[in-house]
Formats: structure tokens, sequence, C-alpha cells
């Protein structure tokens, strides 16, 4: 049996890896130059920058130990400033919450429910149909955190923390969104030595080692259905045949790629986010008082900061990867600039195909979260016999997890079993 996987962001990649286990033919079909999507490192003038996603954190360990993904764990994970003073988040845990709670006396009860949160999530990672809201409200009583779905973000944050901190543990655009969102973002935060990019360049390694057909510079324009069935795609001019068809792209373009599909509107969401990269000629001179903190991410008010050379010594140059306020971060290292580059929603529609710039391909809030993501009732199957889908706009959602890319492969595995 023939599966096509559209899209090799990491997600798509994971995919194909997995399908090929089940003993697939499997080719996947990707529109750039090269494998990855927003899991990308960009090699400029000797030095090598994660041009996108720049740490890894949500990834599980079954996942991160398969593909062999070469994580760099540092002493400390984030810092973020309040109060003028700049705080850590040590990996190890005793030290975080004898140093968190010395600032806010209730951050150790914070930490206990995100982490009962967690312990939910964890129970429905690897799963093959996402899970209704109803069966993780039923986990949450159990387990004493009902306010993972009742709260808000920023109603559960206000609990412990003063409002000037929230946006270090919520986007903005999320503050409505339930407080399982801030534990979906709570995570132990990591380099990847040779930039994000070695996360998709090891999957593919092992992908194609068994036997996964990679086809870079290849577009899909079109997924063909014939009386309710996968057939294949289109190229063009030319048709690829297949059984299966796992399409790994913003769920967006694949609905509109498929003819039955086309009136189901989903909101991309998203947009307004700014990412710039810099490489320095020389190291730079850095602030004294953010030099201690710069081997994790570094949460200022003007902006999520990373240098990721400081501890990654195959990146070549002095590296700055930062979301924020380009004057203002800028300020804090003095040095020669020898390039620099500037990411944004357009960028990303035009750069990684993603409609309307989304960075999770969906928005991460109802209606798109748990069985709602991407079309309530769907979750990684379709209504078309053999058309599955995977991506950040599945279930759990946005960021490089990898689990989409797992999952959909279980839900496959099962089909298969019942004669697809
Ligand atoms: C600036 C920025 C910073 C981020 N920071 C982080 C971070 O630090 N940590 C984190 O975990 N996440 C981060 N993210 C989010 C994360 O990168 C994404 O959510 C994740 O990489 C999505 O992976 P994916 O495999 O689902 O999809 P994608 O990476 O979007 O991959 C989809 C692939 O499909 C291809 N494609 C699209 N259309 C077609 C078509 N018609 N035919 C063939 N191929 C097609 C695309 O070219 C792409 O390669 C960040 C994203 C951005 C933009």
């Amino acid at each position: 049996m023939k599966a096509l996987v559209i899209g090799a962001g990491h997600n798509g990649l994971i995919a194909s890896y997995y399908l090929r286990k089940l003993g697939l033919e499997v080719q996947v079909l990707e529109a750039r130059d090269k494998v990855g999507g927003m899991t990308e490192s960009l090699t400029v003038n000797h030095a090598v920058i994660s041009r996108a996603s720049y740490v890894l954190g949500l990834m599980p360990e079954e996942l991160i130990n398969e593909f062999h993904i070469p994580v760099i764990y540092t002493e400390k994970i984030q810092t973020i400033q309040y109060d003028d003073k700049l705080i850590p988040f040590y990996r190890d845990r005793e030290k975080r919450l004898k140093t968190l709670s010395s600032f806010f006396p209730k951050y150790e009860e914070f930490e206990d429910k995100v982490q009962k949160m967690k312990k939910i999530m964890k129970k429905f990672s690897f799963v093959s149909s996402p899970p209704s809201k109803e069966s993780i409200m039923n986990e949450a009583r159990s387990l004493g955190v009902p306010e993972i779905l009742e709260l808000n973000s920023i109603k559960f944050l206000s609990e412990y923390f003063p409002q000037e901190v929230h946006r270090y543990f919520i986007y903005p655009s999320m503050e409505e969104a339930p407080s399982y969102m801030v534990a979906y973002f709570f995570n132990e935060w990591s380099f990847v030595e040779g930039g994000m990019g070695s996360v998709a360049s090891k999957i593919a390694e092992r992908a194609q080692s068994l036997g996964v057909r990679i086809k870079t510079s290849t577009k899909v324009d079109e997924i063909l259905v014939r009386d309710d069935k996968v057939k294949g795609v289109r190229i063009g001019n030319s048709v690829v045949e297949a059984d299966i068809v796992v399409s790994a792209i913003s769920p967006i373009s694949t609905l509109s790629m498929v003819d039955q599909f086309k009136s189901i509107r989903l909101d991309s969401g998203g947009g307004g986010w700014v990412k710039y990269n810099v490489v320095f000629k020389e190291t730079p001179k850095v602030d004294e008082q953010i030099r201690p903190y710069l081997d994790g991410i570094l949460d200022l008010e003007v902006g999520e900061i990373v240098m990721p050379s400081i501890v990654d010594k195959t990146r070549g140059k002095s590296v700055l990867e930062f979301m924020g306020n380009r004057e203002e971060v800028l300020s804090l290292f003095n040095g020669k600039i020898e390039y620099e580059e500037k990411l944004n929603a357009d960028f990303a529609t035009k750069y990684y195909f993603l409609p309307g710039g989304n960075l999770n391909h969906l928005p991460m809030r109802c209606p798109y979260l748990f069985d709602g993501r991407p079309v309530k009732g769907w979750g990684y199957r379709t209504p078309i016999k053999g058309l599955y889908l995977t991506g950040a706009g599945t279930y759990p959602g946005g960021q490089v997890t990898g689990l989409p890319g797992y999952n959909v492969a279980l839900a496959v595995k099962e089909d298969l079993r019942q004669g697809l």
C-alpha cells in the first residue's frame, strides 16, 4: 500500500517514519527545497541560526530518544524580569521552588497544580483520537484541578502572580484561553545542538534509513478524491496515486485542496508576531546584568531573547535570536552585526506556506482545542476514506511536539487493522 505525506515539517516527517514502520511504501512531498518547515536551521556567514522555532520543550522524551535529538540541558530553563530583578527558573526542581517562592509566596502551589494538569496532558498524549473536553474535565476533577478548564489563563495566573509577569506564562493573544494553555507552555525548554533544524534532520535521517522517500521542491496543488475515497494528489499537471494521503500542512490549506471541504471555514488567527535573527561579526559585549542568564531563555520586558551560541559551539559565531523590540534588545548587546533578518506573519505566509502566518497553524483556543481541532469530530481522520490530517493544526496543537505526527500513524494503524 502506498502512502503520501504532504509537508516535511517535523510532524510530517515523524508521521512518515511511523507509517513506514507499519509496512507502507511512504513518500513525503515538500514544497520547499529543504525539510523541517518551521524547525529549520540556516547557515549564514558560517553561523547557524534557528530560523523560526528556537527552543525545544514540548516533545515527549519517548520521541526525543527515538530520534536521538541532541538536546542541550543547561542549568537554567528560563529567566524572567520582575520589579527590576532577574529571576531564574532552574532545571533542578528544589532550587527552582526555593528561588521562585522567595519572590512569589504561592509559587509551589502554582507549580503543583500545573504539574497535575501536565499529568492529564501526558495521559492523553499518545492517542489515535483526540480526547473530548469532558474527558479532560473528568480527569481534572479526580486530580482536584478543575481550574484547568473552568478558569481562563489570566484568572488562574492572578491567583499566584502579579499582573506584570503573566505574559511570561501565556501569550497575550491566549489570555482568555483556559488555564490548560498555561500548563501546555510550562515546560523544561532547551536548546538543540545545531539549531532546531537538527530536530528535522535527525527525524528525516531515521525515516530515510527505513526507506521513506522525501521529495523536496514539490508543492501539492490538489488532493484527488473519487467516490469519497482518496486517490492521490495533483502536482501541477502530474498525478501521484496513493491509497493513503496524510496532510501535514495547515488544515486551512488542506481544506482548500479538497472539493468537498472548500465550504468549511477555519479561522487562521495568530498574526502579529515578529522574530529577529542576528549574527555578530565578533563576540559582542553583553550587558553585565543579563550575561549570567543567557544559558536559557531570557524573558525581559523588551522581549524574549536567546543567545544559543553561548552553550552550543556548533553555531560558529555569536548568534542572537529574539521576539520583541529590536532597538531595546540590541542595546543590550554591543557588537558589529554582520547579518540580520526579520520574520513576521507575512514572511511565514510566503516562506512556510502558512495561511495567516499562524505559527500554530490554527489558534490555540476554543473551538480549536481537544476534539475540536481542526474540525469537531474529525481528529486525525476526515470524512474521506484514506485521507488523514496531522501537523500543528491537529491535537494537541502547535509548537514542536511531534505528537500529531505520531498520533496520525496510530489512527492509520487502527484503520488498517479494520481493513481501512
Ligand atoms: C518565529 C517562530 C518561533 C517559534 N518558536 C518556537 C519554539 O521556540 N518552540 C516551539 O516548540 N515552537 C515554536 N514555534 C512554532 C513551531 O515552529 C511550529 O508550531 C511547528 O514547527 C509546526 O510544525 P509542523 O510540522 O506541524 O508544521 P510546519 O513546520 O508548518 O511544516 C509544514 C510543511 O509543509 C510544507 N507545505 C505547506 N504547503 C505545502 C504543499 N501544498 N505541498 C507540499 N508541502 C507543503 C511547508 O513548506 C512546511 O515545510 C515557532 C514558530 C515561529 C514561526
